[in-house]
């Protein structure tokens, strides 16, 4: 039998940039993956690659992400439709002008430059907004990307590095032994590793749950649209301040815009748009950008992603089990950090530690608020 360096549970965007960036160094890896390599979280999402709005928590990963985004053709051969059309979070209110002052002097210390814009600004560069706006925030270099590739092609590159890339593969177990873990998968196969990567995203607590790191780890399933093609005419991604919508143009035409929430059923792995949430979407984006009025709604679609209490993923090694890491429940915002936690992780794995800052992410910041499971069951 095989005896891998690492395994990963998990083909979405972090799961396949992690089997990448081990076998980038020479590791032996298998990746378990319970449907397609980024079928999930990581192929349905907005696309929005975006550093502006993260807690400092997540900065690091952010700014070592986005150095990762903008070399996706010489790594993994396509760019993912990544372009870096910036990202503008706009005002609606004087404290929503106050809270992007505030963030922009924040976010100076990671590297990351925003240029603030008062109305005149604003109506001046992006005439098409509604007149709610009276302000916003630019990130020159943020963007967006199609969800759809970018998965597939760290798999499909990982694969061709040497990667042992196992799709429709559920693992149904995992436990530590003396020297690594016992892997079983749901066709009765075994599998060993020295090191465990828990990449299972909505279904990270559960299996962080097998060796006692006991987490709550919620649902949410934010509520997508997009219209027939329209010609071009957006520029940047938007964001709000307060997160209640946010709107792209991919570069075909159509506008893409989420806003509210679906329905996510972890157990069955399904989810589905809400016919309210959407409305009031649509009511959302035609403020913002009153042309939409006139655009042909022509999809709604949902996926289920992963929600921690403080809206930060659990990023780090186990706090029970030695050579196992997790990454999980990224709270409606991992796809930009894929890339990195990806590489995070393959650091984690062989070298017990990483260099880029990920402290503030512990599963150990939710040990006081969890209740003593072991005491709970005597
Ligand atoms: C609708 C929507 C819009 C979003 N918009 C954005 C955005 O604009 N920008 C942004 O940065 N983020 C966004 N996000 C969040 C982002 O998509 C996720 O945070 C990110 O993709 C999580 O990646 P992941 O690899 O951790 O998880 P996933 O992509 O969910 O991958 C986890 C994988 O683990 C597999 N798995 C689980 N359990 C097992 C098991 N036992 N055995 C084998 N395989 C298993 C699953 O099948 C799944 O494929 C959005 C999410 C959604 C749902």
């Amino acid at each position: 039998m095989i005896y891998y360096d690492a395994a990963i549970i998990g083909g979405g965007l972090a799961g396949c940039s992690a089997a990448f960036h081990l076998r980038q160094r020479g590791a032996s890896v298998i990746l378990l993956e319970r449907g397609r390599c980024g079928a999930q979280a990581s192929g349905v999402n907005f696309g929005g690659v975006r550093q502006q709005g993260r807690h400092p928590a997540e900065l690091p990963i952010a700014r070592r992400s986005r150095t990762i985004w903008t070399r996706l053709p010489e790594l993994i051969g396509i760019d993912g439709e990544f372009r870096a059309t910036g990202h503008l979070k706009l005002a609606r209110s004087d404290a929503d002008m106050a809270n992007l002052e505030a963030y922009a002097e924040t976010a100076r210390p990671y590297g990351l430059v925003l240029e603030l814009l008062d109305r005149a600004a604003i109506r001046q560069r992006y005439p098409y907004l509604g007149d709610g706006v009276i302000g916003g925030s630019l990130c020159a270099e943020d963007g967006q990307a199609n969800p759809r590739l970018v998965a597939p092609a760290f798999a499909r590159t990982a694969r061709g590095l040497g990667a042992d890339i196992r799709e429709e593969t559920e693992v149904v177990s995992a436990a530590r032994e003396e020297t690594g873990f016992r892997i079983r998968t749901a066709m009765g196969d075994v599998l060993q590793a020295r090191r465990l990567l828990n990449l299972a995203g909505a279904w990270g607590a559960e299996v962080a749950g097998w060796f006692g790191d006991h987490v709550d780890e919620g649902v949410m399933a934010p509520n997508m649209c997009v219209t027939e093609p329209l010609p071009p005419f957006l520029g940047p991604a938007l964001g709000v301040c307060g997160g209640d919508i946010y709107v792209r143009q991919v570069p075909h035409g159509s506008v893409v815009f989420g806003a509210g929430y679906g329905v996510a059923d972890r157990d069955r792995v399904r989810a589905r748009p809400l016919a309210e949430a959407t409305a009031e979407g649509v009511r959302l984006a035609v403020a913002m950008i009153p042309r939409l009025a006139d655009a042909l709604l022509v999809r709604t679609w949902t996926g289920i992603e992963g929600k921690m209490t403080d809206g930060l993923p659990v990023l780090g090694p186990s706090q029970a089990t030695p050579d196992l890491y997790h990454a999980f429940g990224f709270t409606g915002h991992g796809f930009q950090l894929g890339p990195a936690v990806g590489a995070i992780m393959s650091e984690l794995a062989l070298d017990g530690s990483t260099p880029t800052a990920i402290e503030g992410l512990s599963m150990t910041r939710f040990a006081a608020a969890l209740p003593d499971r072991d005491a709970m069951s005597t």
